[in-house]
């Protein structure tokens, strides 16, 4: 059993939860279930480690983001592969979320942490130098777990925050291993993993000891998060739920841009914030499409990751896959039709969807009004371009959006009306560590990412001086 990083240590468990494994639904392994008094050891040392870690030159700090990025590509293989086991992705999928965590480490070393000199008069000038919180608190969700935790883990550490991480109880294997990997390579407290169930997260968002939650998650649960960080009024940010919508424009040529949109809607089996959920089609190309995104899907190869050529594994936890089989059966009932897949789970042990296509239903379809997180698109046919946006904009989701069109003048055009964090052009899903990630309205604030997301981990402290 993989155990927890507490004070540079790794920590015994004195209660254990069941890790299964989605592919087959079998007990995969056990993983500790973080105590009180472990989560109030784990705080402690990070506050203890704060002020040291605090006052070590950012040089050093890189230089250790830089050594601990290079350790996770080393053991890339380990890594991904108990990424798939427990979350269910292939292989070659998690083998990329391990590469890309050890590139996000590696950019967020590189970022410079503001800090601004503001003239006051002839002689005087104003500091707005920057701080770090002390100790954050990382929680974070199934789907992408050491991607995750590494958007977190840097941009904390480099800007001398210390560290309490928690993976959800579905995913803890890979990150526990993560933080055994990185033991040596920091000061002990720095960084503490510790694994749980939701009540250890509800127990960090409320714990006086830290000053920081940055959360990824639902939106459910990231309103508790919210409500309990209220009571010592710590620092968050919350990177929650999406229902991405793509435009796709009279003027595009279906066959061109079906691949692009299959693959940002069923990438990791649709389970990705930043999915395409519900796709808008001018009236005109509505058919081309879905025949295509049809095709596109029939062909998809389902299965375990860990077998070769798999190019969508199984849902990665019961309560997901029983609720897109839900939302699959609320979608026949409403009168839709699957182009590909068909509503139920496939025939064989584990979490298997096979994915969909469905069409005929209406924007009160709780498939497109809700995230369904899993292998069903839902693709709408609209009249008009102002329609389109409006339809997409009527949610209380707001983390991105798509616009396809042959004129990117017009699609950049547009952007601004649609009410998403991210609004990508003839793409989607295009997350890159220089740019920011950020929720609109029910989907979070704060942001994730480049010097936006280094900002987050960072309080203004304004230093002014009499004459
Ligand atoms: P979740 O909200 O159920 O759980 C997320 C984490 O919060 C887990 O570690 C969980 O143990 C913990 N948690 C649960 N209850 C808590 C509480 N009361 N207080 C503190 N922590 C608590 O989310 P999930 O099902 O693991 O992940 C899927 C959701 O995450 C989807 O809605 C998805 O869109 C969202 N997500 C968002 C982003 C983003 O960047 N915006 C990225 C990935 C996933």
């Amino acid at each position: 059993m993989p155990r927890m990083t507490i004070n540079g240590r790794l920590a015994d468990a004195v209660r254990t939860l069941d890790v299964l494994n989605p592919a087959n639904a079998q007990l995969l392994d056990r993983a500790p279930c973080c105590s009180a008094e472990q989560l109030d050891e784990a705080v402690s040392a990070a506050r203890t480690a704060f002020a040291a870690w605090r006052d070590t030159p950012l040089e050093e700090r890189r230089a250790t983001l830089r050594a601990c990025a290079a350790r996770v590509r080393e053991h890339r293989d380990a890594l991904a592969r108990l990424i798939t086991l427990e979350q269910g992705k292939p292989t070659a999928t998690a083998q990329r979320e391990v590469m890309g965590a050890a590139r996000w480490i590696e950019h967020t070393a590189g970022l410079e942490p503001p800090s601004e000199s503001v003239p006051l008069d002839a002689s005087r000038v104003a500091q707005v130098i920057r701080r770090p919180y002390g100790v954050v608190g990382a929680i974070v969700p199934w789907n992408y777990p050491i991607m995750s935790a590494a958007w977190k883990i840097a941009p904390a550490l480099l800007t001398g925050n210390t560290v309490v991480l928690k993976p959800s109880p579905y995913t803890p294997l890979a990150t526990l291993h993560l933080g055994e990997l990185l033991l040596d390579l920091l000061p002990p407290g720095v960084l503490n993993i510790v694994s749980g169930t939701d009540e250890v997260g509800a127990s960090m968002a409320s714990h006086p000891g830290i000053r920081k939650i940055s959360f990824t998650g639902s939106i459910a649960t990231g309103q508790k998060v919210y409500a309990a960080a209220a009571r010592d009024v710590k620092g968050l940010t919350l990177e929650l739920g999406g229902n991405d919508p793509a435009i796709v424009l009279g003027d595009v040529d279906p066959i061109a841009v079906a691949a692009r949109i299959y693959a940002a809607a069923f990438e990791n089996a649709g389970q990705v914030c930043s999915a395409i959920k519900r796709v808008y089609v001018h009236r005109s190309r509505h058919d081309e499409l879905v025949s295509e995104l049809a095709s596109l899907a029939t062909k998809a190869i389902v299965g375990s990751g860990l077998e070769e050529g798999v190019t969508i594994g199984p849902l990665s936890n019961a309560q997901q896959y029983h609720r897109v089989l839900d939302l699959m059966a609320a979608a026949r009932a409403d009168g839709g039709v699957f182009a590909a897949g068909k509503p139920g789970p496939l025939p064989r042990p584990g979490y298997f969807i096979a994915p969909a296509i469905v069409t005929g239903l209406t924007d009160r379809s709780r498939l497109v009004a809700e995230e369904q997180f899993g292998p069903v698109l839902p693709v709408l046919p609209y009249d008009e371009v102002s329609e389109a946006i409006d339809r997409a904009n009527a949610t209380s989701f707001g983390l991105s959006a798509s616009v396809w069109s042959a004129d990117v003048a017009q699609a950049r055009a547009l952007a601004p009306r649609v009410e998403a964090g991210t609004v990508w052009i003839n793409q989607h899903m295009s997350i890159l560590p220089q740019l920011p990630t950020v929720g609109l309205k029910s989907s979070g604030f704060g942001a994730e990412n480049g010097i936006w997301g280094l900002e987050c981990y960072l309080q203004i402290q304004t230093v002014s001086a009499a004459s």
